[in-house]
């Protein structure tokens, strides 16, 4: 529907990106922040159109995208009051001391942008992830012109929000080139995108072997850059027998509702159960089971996404001593995502990897273990992951030391009794993990600490005050919070 950009547009963009780059980065932080609420008061004026053509893209259903977009103005507009609070900008200010032998000089840093950002929209989220979505919205926060790739599953969806972005740059006075919108339908454009020595980093959300093949290819560049991929996860549940014991009914309501959500297609699904073998475990399964038989099929968000998910299950399900607790009852069409519960004995999982690999759909394995050492063993085999789960009670948490460091070793976001689905936007939230679940296990992708992404620090040794950025004056213009001799403060008198 949408023309294929030729290499020569693509190289246009970056080059005009990187011409803009110098003089975006020069705004001020009231400057980015306003174009940011501009972009969110477009996205809203785009009314029911948006919804209605993210529906028929992405067959997610009405109800989902209106939350979906008021998440993503809610984004927009709290990562513009984050980019003028300055916090991300990590001031900090040692005053010289001439008296000290050697004599210590007077230095200040910051962080300051990079430079033109690749950004590559999920297709599970059509407006949050996606053309003005969390890696867009922070790459304009910490002063970086944006070039993105639209998703082939929602490029109508994306073309109106790269219209609104548009507009409101425009009302906003943006140098022209601070955003481009591009449709590639094959990898070449993506490639050539990341490969473009005007890019200077790249925000992902998407399949483990694209966020890979991104990150491979950056690092093969004559100057390697950073490649920020949210790839897979299974999000592994640790279902402690005590907790269990009380509340298997609860817990196995609560992650049947949790494993079918959106048909199973969010980062955070809960793919893996592990639990001890027993009356309870079981207990669990039956309840489970129950639940899911009685939840319908639904399609999913492309044909490619049910295809993939149709061969994982079914590979899965053959694996020797996996078998099949629970599927839906309900009938299915084509595409469409079939609720699904296997289980399988912690030896066999251990010693199959194919087991452990994220299955995107509404789908989850229930691993038994013999006691509490080989659920341990579980934990400390898995590979990084976005969330991990206990469900236990404090007695529990206190008397499994070992679990416990074992499950947060692995994991970016450590829940207690809850579900890893619904991942609240707030600058403590920590959106990542270690591999394979990102490439930097060091970042988010939620929350305003994601503009730290597309920005580095910068030292300033024996700068005058007069020629000193605001951010670091000691007047402190800004009135931002700063480490001054260690301490922090917004107080002036100290410098
Ligand atoms: P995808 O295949 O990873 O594609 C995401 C984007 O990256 C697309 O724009 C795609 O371009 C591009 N891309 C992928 N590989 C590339 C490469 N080697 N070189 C250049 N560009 C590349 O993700 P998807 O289409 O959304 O879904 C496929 C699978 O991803 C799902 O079945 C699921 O397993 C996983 N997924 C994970 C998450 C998550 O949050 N972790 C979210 C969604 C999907 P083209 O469209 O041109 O191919």
């Amino acid at each position: 529907m949408f023309k294929d950009a030729t290499i020569e547009e693509i190289n246009s963009a970056a080059v005009l990106a990187w011409k803009t780059f110098h003089i975006y980065r020069k705004q001020s932080l009231k400057q980015r922040a306003d174009f940011m609420r501009a972009i969110a008061v477009e996205i809203d004026a785009l009314g029911a159109s948006l919804i209605e053509t993210a529906m028929k893209e992405t067959n997610l259903p009405e109800a989902r995208l209106q939350g979906e977009r008021a998440r993503t103005i809610f984004q927009l507009n709290s990562y513009a009051e984050a980019c003028e609070r300055g916090d991300w900008l990590e001031a900090r200010i040692d005053t010289a001391i001439p008296t000290k032998t050697p004599p210590k000089p007077d230095i200040r840093k910051m962080l300051v942008p990079l430079g033109p950002v690749v950004v590559f929209g999920a297709s599970n989220f059509p407006f949050a992830y996606s053309t003005a979505g969390g890696d867009t919205a922070c790459a304009f926060a910490a002063g970086c012109p944006v070039i993105v790739k639209a998703h082939p599953a929602h490029a109508a969806t994306s073309e109106l929000v790269a219209g609104a972005i548009l507009k409101a740059a425009e009302k906003s006075n943006m140098p022209q080139g601070i955003f481009a919108h591009i449709h590639s339908s094959g990898f070449e454009g993506g490639k050539a995108l990341v490969m473009h020595p005007h890019v200077k980093a790249v925000g992902f959300t998407g399949s483990f072997i694209g966020g890979k093949a991104l990150f491979d290819l950056a690092n093969q560049r004559k100057e390697p850059i950073p490649v920020f991929s949210e790839m897979g996860s299974t999000n592994p549940v640790f279902l402690l027998p005590e907790k269990l014991n009380a509340s298997a009914t609860d817990i196995a309501k609560m992650y049947a509702g949790s494993i079918t959500l959106s048909v199973g297609q969010f980062c955070t699904n809960p793919g893996l159960i592990i639990g001890i073998a027993g009356p309870s475990l079981q207990n669990f399964k039956d309840n489970l089971a129950a639940e899911i038989k009685n939840i319908a099929p639904a399609t999913m968000l492309h044909p490619g996404i049910a295809k993939a998910f149709v061969g994982k299950r079914e590979a899965a399900l053959k694996q020797p001593s996996v078998e099949t607790v629970a599927v839906s009852s309900l009938p299915s069409k084509e595409n469409q995502g079939t609720p699904t519960i296997a289980s399988v004995d912690a030896k066999t999982f251990l010693k199959n990897p194919l087991l452990h690999q994220e299955i995107f759909g509404p789908y989850s394995l229930i691993v038994s273990c013999a006691d509490m050492k080989e659920m341990t063993a579980v934990a400390q085999h898995l590979e990084g992951q976005l969330t991990s789960t206990l469900m236990a009670t404090d007695k529990e948490i206190m008397e499994n030391e070992d679990l416990v460091e074992a499950v947060k070793n692995i994991c970016g976001r450590f829940i207690l009794n809850g579900v890893p689905t619904g991942v609240e936007v707030c600058l403590s939230m920590h959106h990542g993990g270690p591999f394979p679940a990102t490439t930097d296990s060091r970042f988010t992708s939620v929350g305003a600490d994601g503009i730290k992404r597309f920005a580095r620090p910068v030292a300033f040794q024996n700068w005058s005050n007069a020629l000193l950025p605001d951010e670091l004056k000691n007047e402190n213009p800004l009135n931002i919070w700063r480490t001054v001799n260690n301490m922090l403060t917004k107080d002036v008198s100290t410098v």
